[in-house]
Parts: structure tokens; C-alpha cells; sequence
């Protein structure tokens, strides 16, 4: 463990962090084995470890202290011996708020209604519920390590968290702009959840992905022999389409398992320094090889994705007709694509230390001091900057969210509702026969007083009458919806007349 550890510091130094902060990360890993000192996880390894790995790829994804420190800190109040005062007196409240923050979205799991809809609405709940996007990226630090070591667990919690994995954490990651975090869940996940599936795709496909790889490493030598030939510095990657998405492609009616339909088993990635060079190197790859007609040529560095995304995509004949599609990116849309908003967070935190030049400042621009601003700000910032996206402004927009809470039928089955709304306004909101019956109120299997204030993840259960009958006029000193308010007024007053 000690040894993983320097590597950490070393990632850390790279990442230009602070002796300072470092001196933090120290004190973390020696408060995180104290914490869970004896403690072992199921595969057998010091729990302290877990801490220490979920902290390693927060390093490598580039955050900051503060999320490092919480990464490590993650499980020592909940399984370990911690207290919440001894995180905010070692670390300040900053840190114990991550850590409160990750124990609030380990509390969403997955129930028994699969629905698109319900499943939308538990990524959405885990964004407002995490408050701080920071929390969503170190849960899914978390998650990558649990994924990695899943085999220790008993079969059933297997299936479960690994269909968890593949229902909300890979997509919250594929939202986020982590294409590399999500396909790793999806991986890692795919064999629990469908393994017969899992069994026929990885036998089916491996002799596909043989010849393509054996393609692909000709055409590498080829292209960079010519890209030298330019003097032009490049890197290139070669990428298979990771096993869970082909499945997923293979699946589809118009595919239906033909194998020569699929052009993107197999990817060339073409890393260069500049913009001008992913077009140099567009022309050399298709004076090599010809580009296929119709799916031909994307240029995403003229026109981005909405979601910020950059990059050229070119589809061309490789050897035997194989077609291989090849991407052309510099090195910084490349780490923004494949790390996204993690990445962003690590550049404008580089941008901050670098020192603002007095011209900048006479031409008005960049007065701003990054450190001062607060991480919800500089998410807003960077929404403005790189996302049109809907579908993404929907899922990070916090403000809209943090004013709702997000409750469970006891059939599992989630309900917006504003903060401070009571069972009265969940019954509400479900059907105004349910309310029409109300007797009292469950949460979370405990009977609760109508006026109870709900929380997001509780679930409420609303005991009924057997006949219906009128509200009471005292609901109204409680509830906050305004279905429920006219509901009440209306009722109360057709009694009146009667
Ligand atoms: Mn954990």
C-alpha cells in the first residue's frame, strides 16, 4: 500500500500540487488507516486501501485537495471508526461536507421500477442530492474501485450493484463527458448483469477483433511514417469499441448481428499539438486510404458537439475493405473528451495559478481571481462556455434542483416534490383519490405525522381510510404544493355548501 501511495504523490507533483496541500494528502492517508485500522474489505486487502485508490483516480482525473482529501475520507465515518467532528477539526467543514455528500448519494439505489422515465429521474435525484459536482466525481471513484473488485462480493449484491453501475453511475459518467470512466463500467459490469450475453458477444466477436487489431497496428506505422515525413510530432492510440456498446450495437434490428455492419469496432486516434495539424494529418490519412462515400468525413473541430466535444472523424477503407474510423484531436480536446468536466476543472484550476498579466487586466479581461470562485460558479461558467446542450444544462442545473426533493412510492416509483413537502402534498401528487383516503403516514417503514417534512430518497407510504373523506383544515397550515392547497380549498369547499 505504501508503495501505491508514493505513486499517488507522484501523480500529485505532476499535477503541479502544492507542498502544502501534499502535506494535506499525507495526513489523509495516515488518518484513513486509522480509521479503518483491522478493517479488511471482502477480497481480503486493508480497507485503508479503498480510500487510497478512489483518491488515486480523483489524482489522476486532475481535482483538486479538497476532493483528493474526501476520496480518501469517503468510508471512514460509515465503516470506520471516524467521527464527523474529527474531519472538520483535521480538515476543516469544507472536506466533512464532501464526505457528508457521498454518503447521501450512497443512500439511491436502484428499486424495482426499471422505467426510462424512473431511472431518468434517479440520475437527476443523485445530481441534486450531491449538491457539489465534486461528490458525483468522487462516488464514481468510488464505484470504479467496488466494480474492480465485485468478485469478493455474494452473487446477489453482485447483480445488483453491477446493474446499478450500468443504469446510473456509466450514464451519469457518459454525461459528464467521462467517455473512457464509462466505458470501463460498463465493462466491468456487463458480465454480472447479462452473462450468457456477455459469454456470446466475447466469442463472437474475437476473432472480429483480431483481424481489425492486426489492420489497425499496419495502418499505425504507415501514418506516423508519413506524419514524420511532415515533421509533425504525433501520437497514435488504437482503440477497440468496448464489449458492453458493441453488444449493445449488435443487438439493434438493423445490425442484427452482422459484424461488416459495425465500422466503429475498431478506431484509429490520431493525437497531435495543434489544429492545423489534425488537417494536415486528415489529408496524409486519406492519401493513404480512401475515405468511404456517404459516411465519409465529421469534422467536430469546425463544429462541435453540443457537448463541447472536438474532434475529426474520417471513415476510410483499410486494408481488405475493412472499414476503420479514424479520429484526428489535439492533445487538450483529447484529455477534455476523455476526462470532460473532470478535466475542465483541472485546467481552469491550472489557469487560476497562473499569474494574470497586467495587460490582461488593462484590457479588462480575466480580473477575476478563479480561486475565489466557488465550484458551483465556475460549473456555471463552463455551461456557458462549451454547453448548448439541453440534455446536460437538465442534469448539472443544480439551482433548479436543489429547491426539489425526490420521494419513492413503496412500489418504487419516484416523485418530484418541492423541499418542505409533507406526505399530505406526496398523496397529492400521486392521485387526489389516494389523498381523498388519507389516514396517516409511513416514511421508510416508520409511521410519521402528516405534517412530516420528507427528504429525497424516503419512501412514503400513505395508510388509508376505508371510506373516503373530507381534508382536514389543518392540512393547511402544512402543505407547499399548490395542487394540494387548491385541492383542500375545493373540497373544503363543497363540504360547506352541503
Ligand atoms: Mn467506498
Amino acid at each position: 500500500m505504501e508503495n501505491e501511495f508514493k505513486e499517488l504523490i507522484k501523480i500529485l507533483k505532476k499535477n503541479g500540487m502544492s507542498e502544502d496541500d501534499i502535506k494535506m494528502v499525507r495526513k489523509a492517508w495516515r488518518f484513513t488507516k486509522l480509521a479503518h485500522a483491522d478493517q479488511l474489505r471482502l477480497n481480503k486487502e486493508p480497507f485503508a486501501s479503498h480510500g487510497l485508490r478512489a483518491a488515486e483516480k480523483l489524482a489522476e482525473w486532475g481535482l483538486d485537495v479538497d476532493s483528493i482529501v474526501a476520496g480518501f475520507l469517503h468510508d471512514t465515518i460509515e465503516e470506520g471508526v471516524a467521527k464527523r467532528k474529527d474531519i472538520v477539526d483535521e480538515f476543516g467543514e469544507k472536506v466533512a461536507k464532501l464526505v457528508d455528500g457521498v454518503t447521501k448519494v450512497s443512500d439511491i439505489k436502484l428499486r424495482a421500477s426499471r422505467e426510462e422515465e424512473f431511472v431518468e429521474n434517479l440520475r437527476k435525484m443523485f445530481f441534486a442530492m450531491a449538491e457539489d459536482l465534486r461528490v458525483v466525481l468522487i462516488k464514481l471513484a468510488d464505484r470504479l474501485h467496488n466494480m474492480q473488485t465485485l468478485s469478493a462480493l455474494p452473487s446477489e449484491k453482485q447483480k445488483r450493484i453491477a446493474r446499478e453501475t450500468l443504469e446510473i453511475y456509466a450514464p451519469l459518467a457518459e454525461r459528464l463527458g467521462m467517455g473512457a470512466v464509462k466505458a470501463e463500467l460498463d465493462d466491468l459490469a456487463f458480465p454480472y448483469v447479462y452473462p450468457d450475453e456477455f459469454k456470446k458477444v466475447k466469442d463472437q466477436s474475437a476473432v472480429h477483433y483480431k483481424k481489425v487489431g492486426e489492420h489497425i497496428k499496419m495502418m499505425k506505422r504507415k501514418i506516423l511514417k508519413e506524419l514524420a515525413r511532415e515533421k509533425i510530432r504525433a501520437k497514435i492510440d488504437t482503440r477497440k469499441k468496448h464489449l458492453y456498446s458493441l453488444w449493445r450495437k449488435l443487438e439493434r434490428p438493423e445490425i442484427n448481428w452482422e459484424f461488416e455492419k459495425i465500422y466503429d469496432l475498431a478506431a484509429l486516434r490520431i493525437l497531435v499539438d495543434n489544429v492545423a495539424q489534425c488537417y494536415t494529418a486528415l489529408g496524409i490519412v486519406h492519401r493513404l486510404y480512401k475515405p468511404v462515400p456517404h459516411l465519409g468525413v465529421s469534422d467536430f473541430i469546425a463544429q462541435p458537439k453540443p457537448n463541447g466535444y472536438q474532434s475529426i472523424h474520417t471513415k476510410v477503407f483499410g486494408p481488405e475493405k475493412q472499414v476503420v474510423e479514424t479520429q484526428i484531436r489535439t492533445n487538450e480536446m483529447h484529455e477534455q473528451a476523455e476526462f470532460g468536466v473532470a478535466a475542465h476543472w483541472h485546467l481552469s484550476s491550472l489557469k487560476a495559478k497562473e499569474k494574470i498579466s497586467s495587460k490582461e487586466i488593462d484590457e479588462g479581461k480575466a480580473v477575476v481571481d478563479m480561486q475565489k470562485l466557488s465550484w458551483a460558479k465556475q460549473l456555471a461558467e463552463w455551461q456557458k462556455e462549451i454547453s448548448d446542450s439541453k440534455e446536460f444544462l437538465e442534469a448539472v442545473k443544480f439551482d433548479a434542483l436543489s429547491s426539489r426533493i425526490f420521494v419513492f412510492s413503496p412500489k418504487g416509483d419516484v416523485f418530484e416534490l418541492p423541499v418542505s413537502a409533507t406526505p399530505v402534498d406526496y398523496a397529492y401528487a400521486v392521485h387526489t383519490d389516494l389523498a381523498n383516503y388519507i389516514k396517516g403516514a409511513k416514511v421508510d417503514g416508520k409511521v410519521v405525522p402528516l405534517s412530516y417534512k420528507l427528504k429525497s430518497g424516503n419512501v412514503c407510504e400513505i395508510m388509508k381510510t376505508k371510506n373516503p373523506r373530507e381534508p382536514n383544515r389543518d392540512w393547511l397550515d402544512f402543505v407547499v404544493t399548490n395542487t394540494a392547497r387548491k385541492k383542500i380549498d375545493k373540497e373544503l369547499r363543497k363540504g360547506n355548501n352541503r
